[in-house]
């Protein structure tokens, strides 16, 4: 069933959850108040009663499964869709069969033709729309031939009910119900996959193909964001400039492919390295650009070193250990993008003279490289 429901509908689980929910109360306030002005009107014989008794349990239990959280919500509906089906299928075979050929209870019947439009709209929202509308339509057919036996032997029209066309009027209704539902459905199945399309568009455009972190650009406007928070606010943020130590040597002696792998292990490695608020991106080649925000310069240094430990020990290929080089800068008062990431690039830059696997500050100072992993 799980897979058969409407993804569509998914990101609207709890707003379902409360229309199905409103559904099965107003289901249960309808059968419930019939049922007590059939009882007042002495109307109510004694399967009548059977089966108000079985719709307004059925409703209630409805109402409290619909209510029930852990009862997961395609087991929900297929429960909801069954028992609606069922009941309505049920109360129209009663109505018009009961004292066969004369209805019994037209308030039933008039009731049970007002509340049948619902039943479709929820399938329509269980389902998807091209098994919506095969579901809708049986349904409808279903009634039909149901009703069709009663329509033909009362010709000679005596109740409201009675003959081919009160069932053809409202039969014809339903038959545009669907078709209009359908239509809505297929409109929003479109409007759904082209902002599909368009969110993957989004994820494209700032996402670097190889790694799967942010690229350039995405970092670039992230910084923007995280300038305007910081002069507006007054809050640090730092960045760490960061790039692989004699990486040509790797490509030109292991081959691109073996380079590319080194880039996507470092790329996890910083994911899984960083806390959730910091965000890593690829700057360029073999080049990543890590933002800390809320994070001083002195603690910016301490993620630095930490990384680059985390680096020098785990990141290898070909049984060779690689390591990184850092530089790190913290937002100033006054500050731009572009003077930040110069002073990182000018740190960077130290790093590499210094002999790598290093971190420098802005003010070009080295962190005492207290575990040196010599890089290959
Ligand atoms: P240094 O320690 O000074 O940084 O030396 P390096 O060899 O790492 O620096 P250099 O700038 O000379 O070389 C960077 C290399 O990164 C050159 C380029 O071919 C490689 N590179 C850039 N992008 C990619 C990529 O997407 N995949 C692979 N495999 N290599 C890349
Ligand atoms: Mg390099
Ligand atoms: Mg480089």
């Amino acid at each position: 069933m799980e897979g058969k429901t409407n993804p569509a509908a998914e990101p609207f689980a709890i707003l379902r959850r409360r229309i199905y929910l409103a559904f099965c109360l107003m289901g249960l306030t309808a059968s419930t108040t019939g049922f007590i002005y059939a009882l007042l009107s002495n109307e109510a014989d004694f399967f009548r009663q059977v089966l108000s008794y079985l719709i307004i349990g059925m409703f209630g239990l409805m109402s409290l499964l619909a209510g029930w959280k852990r009862l997961s919500l395609a087991r929900l509906e297929q429960t909801l869709f069954g028992t609606i089906v069922s009941l309505s299928l049920l109360t129209l075979v009663y109505v018009l069969y009961r004292e066969y050929p004369k209805p019994s209870s037209f308030d039933v019947l008039l009731s049970l033709l007002l509340w049948f439009p619902g039943v479709y709209v929820m399938i329509f929202f269980v389902f998807k729309a091209q098994r919506a509308v095969v579901l809708g339509s049986s349904l409808l057919l279903a009634f039909i031939a149901l009703s069709l036996p009663h329509a033909l032997r009362t010709t000679i029209r005596q109740n409201v009910f009675d003959g081919i066309t009160p069932f053809l009027q409202i039969y014809l209704s339903h038959v545009f119900i669907i078709l209009a539902l359908y239509g809505f459905a297929v409109f929003r199945a479109h409007a759904l996959k082209q902002e599909q399309e368009a969110q993957a568009f989004r994820e494209l455009a700032s996402t670097d193909m190889l790694t799967g972190l942010s690229n350039r650009r995405h970092m670039t406007d992230l910084l923007e964001l995280e300038f305007k928070r910081a002069e507006r606010y007054d809050h640090p943020f730092s960045i760490i400039l960061l790039d692989i130590d004699r990486f040509k040597f790797v490509n030109d002696v292991y081959g691109h492919d073996v380079g590319d792998e080194v880039l996507v292990d470092l790329a996890h490695l910083l994911q899984s390295s960083l806390r959730g608020s910091d965000l890593a991106a690829r700057w360029g080649g073999e080049e990543f650009l890590v933002l800390l925000p809320e994070t001083s310069n002195s603690n910016a240094l301490i993620v630095a070193e930490n990384l680059r430990k985390q680096v020098a020990m785990h990141l290898t290929y070909r049984g060779n250990h690689s390591s990184i080089s850092s530089g790190v800068a913290s937002y100033h008062p006054n500050d731009s993008l572009k003077s930040l990431v110069k002073r990182a690039d000018d740190a960077l830059y130290k790093a590499k003279a210094q002999g790598r696997n290093c971190v420098v500050n802005e003010k070009l100072e080295t962190l005492i490289n207290e575990s040196p992993v010599e890089p290959a």
